[in-house]
């Protein structure tokens, strides 16, 4: 068997002691005679399956007492339009920050519920930038300011936390969410697809402060309002319960690894090696300006995108996969999450330089 290294957005590569770990228990999860997949999701099993993951999620992320931990489905795309039915409280408008192709989606979705005020974007920088927090024109009667934290195809990252007052900071983290310690007291509301940093995709991580719930619109489905999936400790519907059990395997994992600081610093490890050689050749380029590059997903270009194919081609022999950028935007990306060992990069470097040698 030979495991590729797996550059992709998403789904994306998991540790690899994680699958170990699953096909291990595969047929028989600790003696009960079945495998997660088979359990009822009332079960002592799997609750205490369910249990553990909220737990070490909230010991990660030291996710303050007055939060609650959601496990929901319909990927961040759903989120786009339960966070409008939930989070509109009354009011009529909501603020955005549009950075790239994620918050572009975001805003569209929620102007079917909301009056939308988008109050900075980046689009006269062609989505390389994050707006400074300066520039923001925020309305303080907004029932809240939604961001999106790392714009997985762009590949902008904020690196501050904005500060936006009384009026709740809500962000889509999905493709950075526990690649570094985050200050969830800053948020009114964090929501994840898991198939970037998490675990398989089917499963959506919400975490929302407790204030903040119960004032969903009347018409919002009841699986898809706060309060029901609260008060039901996720159990509404039948959650995803084998993504659950994956995402506490990798919970675990990552405090194996020293927990988020540890996570970080791996993470900008990682990135710097892909970022420092972008900057000393002229044979590839990075579209991004420095202070916002992602540590997630780095976008870069070939000079001559005939070579792009061949530059594929070559990756793919070498086990490298899932290299190509987004389809709206060319060129590469190299998504780089949490599971991807700093080998990896290395190897990525090296290949890049050897194909930058023979076509330069
Ligand atoms: C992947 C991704 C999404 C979409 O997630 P789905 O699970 O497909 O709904 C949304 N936002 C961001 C930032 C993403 O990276």
């Amino acid at each position: 068997m030979t495991r590729v290294f797996n550059f992709s957005a998403g789904p994306a590569a998991l540790p690899e002691s994680v699958l170990r770990k699953a096909a291990d228990e595969m047929l028989d999860w600790h003696g009960s005679g079945m495998s997660v997949m088979e359990m009822s999701h009332r079960g002592k099993e799997f609750i205490s399956i369910a249990n553990e993951a909220e737990a070490l999620l909230r010991e990660l992320l030291a996710v303050p007492a007055n939060y609650k931990v959601l496990f929901m489905q319909g990927g961040a795309i759903a989120e786009n339009a339960i966070v409008p039915m939930n989070m509109l409280r009354g009011k009529a408008s909501a603020d955005y920050i549009d950075t790239g192709e994620w918050s572009k989606k975001s805003i569209k979705e929620a102007q079917k519920y909301a009056t939308v005020n988008v109050a900075a974007s980046a689009k006269a920088s062609n989505y390389t930038t994050i707006p400074a927090r300066a520039d923001w024109k925020l309305n303080p009667d907004a029932a809240y300011v939604h961001i999106c934290s790392n714009e997985t195809i762009g590949g902008v990252e904020y690196h501050f936390t904005p500060d936006t007052g009384s009026v709740p900071l809500v962000a889509d983290m999905s493709s950075d969410i526990l690649s570094r310690p985050v200050d969830v007291s800053k948020y009114g509301l964090i929501y994840a697809g898991a198939q970037k940093n998490i675990g398989p995709s089917g499963l959506t991580l919400v975490i929302v402060r407790d204030d903040l719930i119960g004032q969903a619109i009347p018409a919002t489905p009841s699986a898809f309002d706060y309060k029901t999936v609260a008060d039901n400790e996720s159990m509404y519907n039948t959650p995803p319960t084998y993504a659950i059990y994956i995402a506490g395997l990798v919970f675990h994992w990552i405090k194996d690894q020293g927990g988020l600081a540890a996570m970080e610093a791996h993470n900008k490890a990682k990135a710097a090696v892909l970022y420092d050689f972008l900057d000393t050749t002229s044979f590839y380029s990075c579209p991004v300006a420095r202070d916002c590059r992602s540590l997630m997903n780095v976008p870069f270009r070939l000079k001559d995108e005939a070579l792009d194919e061949a530059f594929l081609k070559g990756a793919q022999a070498r086990k490298m996969v899932q290299l190509k950028g987004h389809r709206s935007v060319g060129g590469m990306r190299a998504s780089i999450y949490n599971a991807m060992p700093i080998e990896g990069v290395q190897a990525l470097v090296a290949y890049m330089k050897e194909f930058e040698a023979q076509h330069g």
